[in-house]
Order: structure tokens, then sequence, then C-alpha cells
């Protein structure tokens, strides 16, 4: 429009440049619409210079400066502005448009000149019919304008209302906005926190949107400026920037020029800003920015905008709100989806009861505890599904609750499952109100929690605690004596009642008896069958089942569970099956006694109470307990026997006869004192030694042991030199052999006495007689006629025969008396030295003629207490045997002396002698010295024996003297007789 205005004034006017100058009413500004030959220099020299003119000039009829150097409303800077476009003269003919002032249209002229009338009114006449057309197009302008606007805000509307996804729909707004309302918008929003933050920028150039954005991002508004999108939502006050004035971007851009530089190169125009406000609040502002349209905001745009942030506002709120109630819908749906699963999958019971103890719902857990599926719970009550007995104990809980509003927490109960009645099981049952949004009572809750596992494994563990101070304590009493009979008896105190009703233990001895050491049972009155249970029927280690069973298998048996079968089929008969089912036997567990490998009892537990029933646990406690007893009676029965061992030791060590042990090497590890003493050889010198060094010979000894008769033998043997006769036993075990001996060498030598003394009396005898007898023939024969001397010598070898025969008769009488304590003696005061004389003289008749017998006494000598008789024959012995046993001849002096209070004989001869070692035996009845040491002399071996008899009735002594050869000195004492 304006340039085809400006070429009509050129065809009209024949200027040299044209412009038209539009005013602005609304700021008072004048600026350069559009020109022909006018250089941008001047343009905006001249646009500068109008705004600091202050002259008023008359818009009514045509401006003209004739010579523009001398025009004074021209202000000097205008003036030199025209000068240097080489401007002279110019005309400027106001636009008029109604009563509005729309502009001027000037013509500028090289050359000064004056305007003529004509000029004048042709140029007006322009101006008018430019007026006109500029007026015109500019209310179509905008009426367009406007129109597109209304569309904009329509089509805006309908965006707005066609989501709630808000954000996207305000980008789509901004979209919208450019560039039909605006080159750049930009929306920003307020968070949560009040912070602000950009949510869109729109303008036509995607490159412009991603370079703004960073802008934004670099150079954040200050929240605190006195205007801007901080300051619009702050205050909930739009506005409006007709135009952009470089002191206002200066000022906004102070901290940031480098910032200011880029929006001056962005020739911003005019701006506007509305909050978007909903009830009351700011939710974000609007910016709408003109730039290279050149379009200017006026108030009317600042209504359409506002018009339009309102229903953005409005929508965003609406969204918000709708977001809002769709989340909390949807946390409402989520929770109680939550809710659904975590009821429905509860490994506890739920239930949600109504007032009147109706089921509303259950969950399966509950179901299944109930036996009824879920779905049939609703609207039943409590009598319908659990039955009249527990509902009437449950109902009064509910009606606590319903009235207290007070939940019953935790109540413990123990009760079966209507689905399984013979099993207790435990529970933690919870009922609780359940109210609703008006805190009104609308029902129970009811949370059933099943702790009997729980319960199981408190109780599992109290028993074990249990069990475990019982072993503990029966480990101490079991150690604490070598009893074991009375313990293992003392150790039911500690099971009986607490583990079992009753309690019996057996030993088995080596021929497989058994022996009962203990039976105990908890009710006294049933000990007694007890006890009579074992006595008639005590197990046997044949028996299929029970304590037989364990020993011979060295295994535990438990019997969980006592059927009437199993208790007929290992009892023995009618009897025994009444007895134990009057003890009772509902579960039961043996375990044998086994200690060092060897099984040697068994240990029973029995319950009779059918709710208590063994287990494994039990059993197992059962098998330690076995074991401790076993050890323990083991450890007993080991002390017992060491303690047997050590009382044999002491037999051994002081028993009279001699005991050696033998190995099976023939070694000698044992040699007791008696041993020692009756062989003479130290323990020491023989333990270690084979057999074969000490016992000569050792094979006949052997073989007394190998014959396996425990019956002694008397056996000749040479042992350290000497040879004794040694009566033997010996016996066999699998270490070795034990021998035991007595000494009887003195007895063999007695008995050896006595057969010598059958042969030697029966030859001592039989000489006599043989000479009597032949004597006597001789006499009594008639063919042999005998002279006297003949017949008074065979007379006389009879009687002296005769004597003899009867002094052997007598000392057999007498040592007979001796022995058996009858002989009499008859004490009187005596002479003993006339007794001797007297025997001296009688000897003197029979002496042979080697022989030199004589008698030395003194010439007074006092009397003796004695028996005249037994002490003529004391010495009348002794007198005999020195004769005797001087073969060879010689001496025999009778010297009789006064040794203190006794009169003493002795009686030298030169004989054979007696060696010092059978000093003392040859006063042993029938003691004689062998045939090589007497040189055959006969005897009795009685003399000796009676004199020493007779002598220690007259309490007198005897005693001999001799070194064993040349002689001996045989000496007597009888007692001094008192005054
Ligand atoms: P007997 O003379 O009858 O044998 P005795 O009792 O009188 O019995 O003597 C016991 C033994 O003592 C004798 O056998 C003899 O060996 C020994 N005896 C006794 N008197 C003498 C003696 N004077 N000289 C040597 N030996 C004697």
């Amino acid at each position: 429009m304006l340039p085809e205005i400006l070429a009509l004034a050129g065809r009209t006017l024949a200027a040299d440049a044209y412009s038209v100058w539009q005013y602005d009413d609304a700021t008072g500004i004048w600026s350069v619409a559009a020109r022909v030959g006018l250089s941008d220099e001047y343009v905006a020299a001249a646009m500068t210079a109008i705004r600091g003119n202050t002259a008023t000039v008359s818009l009514d009829a045509p401006i003209v400066a004739e010579d523009i150097e001398r025009t004074a409303w021209l202000t000097p800077e205008h003036r030199k502005a025209h000068a240097a476009d080489g401007t002279r003269s110019m005309m400027a003919l106001p636009l008029h448009y109604g009563e509005r002032v729309l502009g001027t249209l000037v013509v500028y002229y090289g050359e000064p000149r004056s305007f003529s009338e004509s000029e004048k009114s042709t140029a007006m006449l322009l101006a008018n019919l430019a007026a006109a057309a500029i007026g015109t197009a500019e209310l179509y302008q905008a009426q367009r304008r406007l129109a597109e606007d209304q569309r904009f805000v329509a089509e805006a509307s309908e965006l707005l209302a066609s989501s709630l996804d808000y954000e996207t729909t305000l980008s789509n707004l901004a979209t919208l906005a450019v560039p039909r309302f605006a080159d750049w918008c930009a929306i920003d929003m307020v968070g949560d926190d009040g912070s602000i933050h950009r949510l869109t920028v729109a303008h036509v150039d995607p490159e412009k949107v991603r370079w703004a954005q960073d802008l934004a991002d670099q150079y954040p508004p200050d929240t605190s400026a006195p205007y801007g999108v901080p300051n619009v939502i702050r205050t909930q006050e739009p506005e409006l920037f007709r135009e952009i004035p470089d002191d206002l971007l200066r000022e906004a851009t102070a901290d940031t020029p480098e910032l200011y530089a880029i929006l001056e190169a962005l020739g911003l125009n005019s701006s506007m800003c509305v909050p978007l406000v909903a009830r009351g609040r700011a939710l974000g502002a609007i910016t709408f920015v003109s730039a290279e349209s050149g379009r200017r905001y006026e108030e009317a745009d600042l209504a359409t905008a506002q018009d339009l942030a309102r229903r953005a506002a409005i929508s965003v709120d609406n969204a918000r709100l709708f977001r809002e109630a769709e989340g909390s819908r949807r946390e409402a749906q989520e929770s109680l989806a939550v809710v659904d699963a975590v009821f429905a999958a509860a490994p506890v019971g739920l239930a949600f009861m109504d007032t009147s103890f109706r089921y509303v719902r259950v969950n399966e857990a509950l179901a299944a505890m109930n036996g009824l599926p879920s779905e049939e719970h609703s609207g039943r009550t409590l009598r319908d599904v659990l039955g009249e007995d527990l509902a009437s104990e449950i109902e009064p809980l509910h009606s606590q609750v319903l009235e207290s509003g007070e939940p019953i927490l935790d109540r413990y109960v123990e009760q079966a499952l209507p689905t399984a009645p013979g099993e207790t099981r435990n529970w933690l049952v919870g009922y609780y109100p359940v109210l609703d949004a008006d805190e009104n009572t609308i029902g129970v809750g009811v949370v059933i929690t099943d702790v009997s596992e729980r319960e199981q494994a408190r109780a599992a563990a109290e028993r074990a605690g249990a069990r475990l101070a019982v072993l503990a304590e029966a480990s101490q009493t079991l150690a604490s004596t070598l009893d074991y009979e009375s313990t293992l008896a003392s150790l039911a105190s500690l099971l009986v009642p607490r583990f079992a009703d009753w309690y019996a233990v057996d030993i088995v001895d080596e021929n497989g008896l058994f022996r009962r050491l203990a039976v105990v049972h908890s009710d006294p009155a049933k000990s007694e069958w007890a006890e009579k249970s074992r006595d008639l029927y005590p197990p046997d280690l044949e028996e299929d089942e029970g304590t037989g069973r364990a020993v011979r298998t060295g295994e535990a048996v438990l019997y969980r569970t006592i059927s009437d079968e199993l208790l007929a089929s290992s009892t023995k008969d009618a009897a025994h099956n009444e007895i134990l089912h009057q003890l009772g036997m509902a579960s039961a567990m043996v375990v044998p006694l086994t200690a060092a490998g060897r099984t040697f009892g068994g240990l029973m537990l029995v319950s009779s109470d059918p709710a208590r029933l063994y287990d494994e646990d039990d059993l197992e406690f059962a098998k330690h307990l076995g074991r401790r007893a076993a050890v323990a009676v083991d450890n007993a029965r080991l002390y017992r026997a060491a303690e047997e061992r050590a009382r044999a030791a002491i037999v051994v060590e002081h028993v009279a006869d001699g005991v050696l042990l033998v190995d099976q090497d023939e070694i000698i590890r044992l040699w007791n004192p008696a041993a020692e003493h009756i062989t003479g050889l130290a323990a020491a010198e023989t333990v270690g030694r084979s057999t074969a060094e000490v016992f000569s010979p050792w094979k006949t000894i052997a073989e007394l042991a190998e014959r396996g008769e425990p019956r002694p033998e008397t056996q000749p043997v040479e042992i350290n030199g000497r040879e004794l006769w040694l009566s033997i036993t010996g016996v066999g075990f699998e270490g070795g052999t034990v021998y035991a001996f007595r000494d009887l060498t003195a007895e063999r030598a007695v008995e050896k006495l006595k057969s010598d003394f059958v042969s030697t009396v029966s030859h001592e005898l039989r000489t006599p007689l043989a000479a009597i007898y032949g004597a006597a023939l001789t006499l009594r024969r008639e063919d042999v006629p005998l002279g006297e001397p003949q017949r008074m010598g065979l007379l006389e070898v009879i009687a002296s025969e005769s004597d003899r025969l009867a002094r052997i008769v007598n000392d057999i009488l007498w040592a007979s008396r001796l022995e058996s304590g009858t002989m009499q003696t008859t004490i009187q005061r005596c002479d003993g030295v006339a007794i001797a004389r007297s025997v001296v003289d009688a000897a003197r008749h029979y002496i042979p003629p080697s022989i030199e017998l004589a008698i030395k006494a003194p010439k007074k000598a006092p009397l003796v207490a004695a028996d005249p008789d037994k002490a003529r024959q004391v010495l009348t012995n002794l007198v005999d045997n020195a004769v005797k046993y001087s073969p060879d001849g010689g001496r025999v002096i009778v010297e009789i002396t006064v040794e203190g209070p006794q009169l003493r004989y002795a009686v030298h001869d030169d004989g054979l002698g007696v060696p010092p070692l059978e000093h003392r035996r040859i006063f042993e009845k029938f003691y004689r010295l062998d045939p090589d040491l007497t040189r055959g002399v006969g005897g009795t071996g009685l003399g000796l024996y009676i004199s020493r008899g007779l002598l220690e009735r007259m309490g007198g002594r005897i005693w001999v003297e001799s070194s064993g050869t040349g002689g001996s000195t045989f000496l007597a004492e009888l007692p001094i007789a008192a005054d």
C-alpha cells in the first residue's frame, strides 16, 4: 500500500525523494514507514532527531520547509541529516483519517524552493487520498488480525481442551501462537517447589528454538527482577512492553553483556507476559514476543493473551486435578490390589466379620483352616462354620471388640482343626475392630497365625534342654559311684516320670541269662506289677522284640506306638500280656548297654501315656543315656576286676604256698614271697629267668599243667642246689600258667622215715627174734648134745635179745605216750650222779671190748628234781648211742657238771659224729642219719626223740655238739632240786 502511495506521489509531485512517516498515537513516536530516495543514515538520524523536536507543528495543513537550512522548527540534527542526504527543501503533508493523525507524506527536493498553493493543494489532495487508503488498509488489517487472533484463541482453546497432557498441550499452544500471534512464544511453569522452569519455546525457525532454549538454560531468569516471568508469576499481573526500549534491554542484561548483544541482534520489538492463574495460584506464565514481524502488542493483544492464559491455566489446573485424582484413584486401586493380594496370599488366616458374627470375607489360609472354600464363608455365621462349641467361645471375644473398640491381640489357643481333629495345633489369634471412614465399628478383623511349628520348635528346644540336663545329671550320678547296680537304679529318679512312666535295666551274664538290676514305675501301685513282669518274664536273648533283641543285635529299638498286636506277639502268654497291659505300654525304647565292644544289658524306657510317644530324638537321648550308663557299668566292672586282682595279688603275696607265674615262653613272671622262702631264691633272682634254669628238671612240672589236672602232685626237684619235695599244681590260662607249690621235703622225709621205720623196726625186731628163735631151737634139739656152758650161752642170747626186743617195744610205747601226752612222770629229789653211775655200771656188762667207758662226776653234787626212771632212760639212751655209733671203738666219757641251776651230763664219744645241719633233726621222731653216716648201725630213730620229750617234761633240755667227724658230745641238763 505505502509503496503505491509513494509511486503516486512521485508521478504527481516530481520530487527527489519521498517518504511516509507514521505516527503512533499510543507512544507519540514518529517513524519512517516507507521511503524512496532517502539514505538509511538519514532515516535513522531523522527518526532520532524528530523525537527531540519540541516544536509544535500544525498538522492541519501542509508543512513546508522551503530552505531547510533556515527552517527553525527542524532541529539542528535534523537539518544536518537532511544536508547530509542533499535535501534542501521539503513538504510534509499530514495524513488524517477521521480524527486520527496517521502520519505524514513527505516529499524532498535537492534545491530550496517555494511551494505554490496549487502545489500544496495538489499535495494535500494526494495526502488525503493516501490517508484514506492507509486508514482503510489499517482498519482492514486490524480486523483481519483480530479475526486471526480470535481464530487463534479458538484454536488454542480447542487445543487446550483436547488433552489432559497439559505439557504437550502447552507446547502445542506455543507452536500455534507462532507466527500468528507472536514471533516467539515461551511458556514457563512453576514447579512444586516454587522454582520456575521453561516448559517450551516456539519460533518458526527450529534452529532459533534450540538457541533460545540454550539461552534460557544458560541465563536463567533472575527471580527477583522487577519485570519478566518471575515478576508476573509473583504478582500474578501481566506485563506489556509495546516496544522494548534499549534501556530496558541494557538494564536487564547489565550482568550479562553478551546476552544483550544476542537480544539486540534478535531485534525484539514488543512483548507481553501473562500469568497462568487458576484458583488463585500462579501456575506459570506465557510470554509472547514480536521481533521480525514488527508487530506491536497493544492493550487489545494483552487482553487476548490474558484470555488465552486464563483458558490455558484452567486447562492446566484441570489436567492437574484430573491427574491427581487419577493418580490417587490409581493409587487407591493399586493399594487395594496389594491389600487383596496380601489378603489372599497371606500365610496367616485373615477374616473380616460383620457385627452379627457373619463372615464377610476370608482368605484362603483361613478357609483352609476352616475346611470350607473361601467363597462359601460369606454370609455364614461363626456357628455355621465352626460349630456351636467353638462359636460360643469366640463370639464373646467379637462382642468385646465391637463394644470396646479395642483389639484383643495374640490370644494363645490350642485347638485341633475341624479338618484334622486328631492333631492339636497352636494358634495366635487377634481380633481387632474394623472402622469405616466415620470411625464407626463395622465389624471385626480376625488374624489367626499357626504357631504350631514355632511352638513345636520351642517345645523341642525345651525338651532338648531338659534331656541335656538329665544327661549331665545322669553322667554325674553314674560317675559318682562304682556301685553300678544302685547307680542304674538311681537313674530312675531322673527318668521317671519325666521321660518315662517306667524304666527297667537288665544285665545279661556270660550264659545269656538276664538279671534284673532295676525296674521302677512312676505309679507305686504298679511298681509291683513291673517287678512281677521282670521276675516272672525276664527278657531272653532269643526274643524277637524288646530287651532281648536290643542286647542280641546291639541296636537300639524304638517302638513309637505299641499296638495290641505287637504286645501280643512279644509276650509269652496271656498272663504276661495282662501284666504289660496293666503297666501300660503306649510307646517304648530299648537301648543296649554296650561298652568296650561288648553288649551286657539293656535299658528300657516305657511311656504308658498315648500322648507321649517317643520319637527319634527321644531314642537318640536314650542311646546317649545307654552309652553313658554302659561306660559307667564298664568302669565299675573294670574297677572291680582291678580290685579283685589287687586282692588276689595280696593273697599271692601272703599265701603260704609258693606261687609262680610262667608265661608262654616259659619265663618266670611272678615269684611270691612264699616261693622265696621255700626255695631260698629271691624274686629278683628268678623273675625273668626261664623255668628250666631254676627248676631241675622242669619238664615233669610242665607236664602237670598240660595234663590239666588241678590235683597237686609231689615231686622231687632240685632248686638252688637243693633237693626239695614240692607238692605242685599248675593251671594254664591264655597268658601262661600259674603254679602253686608247697614244700613237702620235711613231710616227705618223715614219710620216708615212717616207711624206713617199718622196715627198720621189722629188721630190728627180726634180728633178736631170729636169735632167740635160733637159740631156743638149738636148746630143744635132742640129737645135739649140749654142754652146760653152751646151754648157758644160748640162754644168755635169749635173755639179751629179749631185753633188746623189750627195749624196742618200750621205745615205741614211750614214743606213742609222749605223742599222745599220756606219759606219766613223777618228779622227785634224786641223786643225778648216782643214776649216771648205775647206767654206766649196767653198760659195762655189754659194751664191746673196743670201748672204754668212764664217768667223771664231782664228789659232791646237788640233787636234781627229776623222775629217776626217766632220767636213767635218757642217760641209758645217750650212753648206748655213744657206744653204738663208735663202731671203731674209742672212749665214752660221761661227765657231770653243775651249770648254774642245772646239772649237766655231757656224753663224749669218738664215734661217727653228727653233721651240724642234722643237729636239730636227730631229735625228731624216727629221724636217723642215713646209713652211710651211721655205717649201717641199726636203730629205730626214737631214742633221742624220747630223750628230748622226757627232759622237756622234767624241765631239762638236750642238744648235741659235733663237727660231723671225730665224735660228738650229747649234752643233757636237769634242773637242780630246790632244798
Ligand atoms: P637210733 O639210735 O635208734 O637210730 P636215736 O634217736 O637214738 O635212734 O638216734 C638218732 C640218730 O642219731 C641215730 O640214728 C644216729 O644216726 C644219730 N646218733 C645218735 N647218737 C649218736 C652218736 N653218739 N654219734 C653219732 N650219731 C649218733
